[in-house]
């Protein structure tokens, strides 16, 4: 199963997805890493107009994944829903010329 990772402080319980040195609440050093795998929808947006190598149109989502972490993703949901349960998959995000870039989408969980 595809999960994000974020990084618990040990000192705080601060959790973020980004990786630091120290910790931005209270400056601690030591971390844990935590596995996300399942979120909730809190809004998305469809945009048509793409840069060339999205699929258009091209759904956006940002979901709570609990611990106080949101994350934003493509969606490959067909019909969203605020508050419907998502999860993190591995998919093609965009292709350039015979290149395709791999990252992190929603799908309904
Ligand atoms: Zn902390």
């Amino acid at each position: 199963m595809t999960s994000i990772v974020a990084y618990r402080c040990q000192g705080c319980g601060h959790t973020s997805t980004i990786k630091r040195l120290r910790c931005s609440k209270c400056r601690g050093r030591d971390f844990a890493e935590v596995k996300l795998e399942k979120g909730v929808l809190i809004t998305y947006t469809v945009m048509n107009v793409v840069r060339p190598g999205y699929a258009k149109p091209l759904t956006i989502g940002l979901a709570d994944f609990g611990e106080g972490v949101k994350a934003l993703a493509q969606l490959a949901i067909n019909n969203p829903r605020v508050g419907m349960k998502v999860k993190p998959a591995q998919a093609v995000l965009r292709k350039i010329e015979n290149r395709a870039l791999l990252g992190t989408i929603f799908e309904e969980a």
